[in-house]
């Protein structure tokens, strides 16, 4: 079976940045439903339109093809006095950014009595190499198509 719209990709990925730094790797095979459902990144569904199991490609993506350039308006540096206590370096904490959305924000610094916070994703502003291998294709259920992504052992529980 090809991969083409409504079709579910089971596949295998890692993501090394620029300098070849492993940045992730799936432990488990993921599943993602194909066809603009905004489930996986663009130039992923491009790359794999078409293909079958076995398919193993490398996309080498700029960032703004990936998680996107950093913002540095999403950079804050709020009063130590403000936060929750026991945060640390490394964590993360939910707020709303200037228009109102809601955004996890990562605890980048403390520096004296100010923390600075990063709503960033982690690997914007990085140029990533993908490697992918599709291990399996199968055609979505109607389900899958309604709720606009994948089901099953490697997709979406409820
Ligand atoms: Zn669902």
């Amino acid at each position: 079976m090809k991969i083409g719209k409504d079709t579910v990709v089971t596949m295998h990925y890692k993501v090394v940045d620029a300098q070849g730094k492993l940045l992730d790797k799936a432990q488990e095979p993921s599943a993602y439903l194909h066809g603009g459902y905004d489930n996986t990144l663009p130039k992923i569904e491009e790359a794999l339109e078409g293909q079958e199991v076995g398919f193993a490609t490398v996309l080498k993506l700029a960032a703004a093809d990936a998680f996107g350039e950093r913002d540095e308006a999403l950079v804050q540096t709020i009063p130590k006095s403000e936060f929750p206590p026991g945060v640390k370096v490394g964590g993360q904490l939910r707020g709303r950014s200037a228009d109102g959305q809601e955004q996890v924000f990562n605890v980048m610094k403390i520096k004296g009595d100010k923390v600075i916070l990063d709503a960033n994703h982690p690997w914007a502003g990085q140029n990533l190499s993908l490697s992918l291998k599709v291990l399996e294709v199968r055609a979505a259920t109607a389900d899958e198509v309604t709720h606009r992504h994948a089901h099953g052992d490697h997709g979406h529980h409820h």
